[in-house]
Formats: C-alpha cells, structure tokens, sequence
C-alpha cells in the first residue's frame, strides 16, 4: 500500500459502515476491525499495523464506550483527539473509520446487555463492577455491525481479549479473535491512553509495575512459592510510591482465578493504583 496517496474514509452511521463494508464483501476482500476508545499511541497501531498486513480491508472504529465506564471511572476527562487520530490512522493506510455517535450506539431506549460470567467476574471483574459487561455489550455491536473476518485485541487487556474470545464462541460469531503482544515504552511501561494522567513523577514510578511482573515470572519460573513472591512483590510496588493494589496474582486464561503453580498458559496479571490513575499489566510466565 502507498500510504502517501491514502486516504481514509469516515462514516458516523451504522447504516453507511455497513454500506462500505458489503461494497468490499461483494468483492470478496477479507475487512479486519480494530475497535478502540482513540487517543490513539503505538499499542493501537500495532493492531492496525496487524490488520492491514492479514486482510484486505482495514476498519478501526473510534467511540468512547460510557457502559464500561464506572460512576467513579474518568469517563469526563478521558482523552479524546478525534483530528490526531484521523491524521495518525490516515498515515498508517486504515481504509474505514467509524466514529459513532452516542446516540448512534445506544439510542435512548437502547436496553440489551451482554454479560460473559465467570470469566469475567473476577480480576478486573471485581474491582470494575459492569466494566466486562459494558465492553461486551459494545464489542458485540461493533462485530455485528461491521461483520468482520477477523477482529484484532492487544494482550494488554488480557482478561478482556479472553472474555470476548468467550462471547464469540458462546455466541457463535463468524470472527477470528486475534490477540497482539503489547506495545511498550522505551522504559517497559505499556502504552495505554490514560498515561497522559501520570505527573513526571508518577511517570518515572510507573515502570516499576513492569519490573515487578518481570521479578514474579522469574522467581515463579525458579521454583519459588508464588503467594511468598507476590507479597515480596507487593511489598515492592508500595515501596516504590504505589498507592493501591487492586490485584497482583498469577493466574491462566482458562478462567483467570489466581493460582499458586504454574500450568501454561500462565500470566502474572496486576492492577494498581499511582495516585488517581489505575494502571493495568500483563506479562507470560510460561
Ligand atoms: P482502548 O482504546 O484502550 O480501548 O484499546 C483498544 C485496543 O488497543 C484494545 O484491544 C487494547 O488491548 C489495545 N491496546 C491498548 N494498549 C495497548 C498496548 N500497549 N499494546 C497492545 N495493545 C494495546
């Protein structure tokens, strides 16, 4: 593709994606979707990245879900560039870009919800109650709505790339989930839109999640007790300036309870608090 001489094609209706869309399916090209809340950095492209090299037709939609946001969640002040990203998605050679209203995505009577239990109630599920809901619900929408081949999810977000994998099993969606590794900073912090809230200071604490994950997979890996590891760990992450854990366990992907041996596919997960900012990571153990 000549990214020079791209240009992206916006649509704000369901009604004008799905018009784009069945052009493209008429002529037997494979569409691959990139959901995401925009405010966009290199994790996002990654996917895109990923989309555009594995189908023939690249849809990201842009919408700042407010059914995943809790009452106390930072819905208002969440990070919004719609020009940038535009331009940013324009550049890399994205074909499609969805970019729907409120009004659009839930209509005032709007009453469906999807839920995806067990796998979604714990973890993240626990401490972000209708947080799994509110993307499923959104997620199930944007598939069916777009009806891609395939639908790309960073591992950033690792217990919901799971629980959507789940809902498309469950609801027998004709769309291959696929998972891509997660996009670093220089220092190993993840990208992730909510970073722009860390204070210098914050910033310069924040790389500390990743060495932590680093220090429980490679103790774990040694043989070492994991609760014993996790608490060091613990120990550590409040030490250097953390505020609160809201979890930091080893878990696997069949149903993310926490567990203290390890059987791959097994993940050392945490989510932690630098002030008012909550910051999520992941890395394999084996
Ligand atoms: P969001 O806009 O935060 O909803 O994220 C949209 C998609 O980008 C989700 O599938 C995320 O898992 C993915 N994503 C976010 N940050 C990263 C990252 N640092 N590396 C890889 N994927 C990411």
């Amino acid at each position: 593709k000549n990214n020079m001489s791209s240009k992206i094609q916006i649509v704000r209706t369901i009604s004008d994606l799905r018009s784009k869309i069945s052009y493209w399916r008429k002529n037997r090209l494979s569409i691959g979707l990139v959901p995401t809340m925009g405010a966009l950095h290199d994790g996002h492209f990654s996917l895109v990245k990923r989309s555009i090299n594995t189908t023939d037709k690249t849809v990201v939609t842009l919408f700042v879900n407010p059914k995943q946001f809790g009452q106390n969640d930072d819905l208002t002040i969440y990070p919004r560039d719609e020009v940038g990203d535009i331009a940013a998605l324009d550049a890399q050679g994205v074909d499609l870009l969805f970019i729907p209203s409120l009004e659009e995505m839930y209509p005032t009577d709007f009453a469906t919800e999807i839920s995806v239990p067990v796998i979604g109630d714990v973890m993240e599920g626990v401490f972000r109650p209708g947080f799994f809901v509110g993307v499923a619900t959104v997620v199930a929408k944007l598939l069916i709505q777009s009806l891609p081949d395939k639908a790309f999810f960073g591992e950033k977000d690792l217990q919901q790339l799971y629980v959507i994998k789940k809902m498309v099993i469950d609801l027998d969606m004709p769309v291959e989930i696929i998972g891509c590794p997660i996009i670093r900073e220089l220092d190993g912090l993840a990208f992730s839109s909510r970073n722009v809230y860390l204070s210098a200071d914050e910033r310069a604490r924040a790389v500390e999640l990743y060495k932590v994950l680093n220090e429980i997979a490679e103790s774990a890996m040694n043989g070492e007790q994991i609760p014993i590891l996790v608490e060091k760990a613990e120990k550590r992450l409040i030490g250097s300036g953390f505020t609160k854990i809201d979890y930091l366990a080893v878990c696997n992907t069949h149903n993310f309870k926490e567990i203290d041996y390890l059987e791959a596919p097994t993940y050392a997960l945490g989510a932690v608090w630098l002030g008012e900012t909550r910051l999520i990571d992941n890395i394999q153990i084996c």
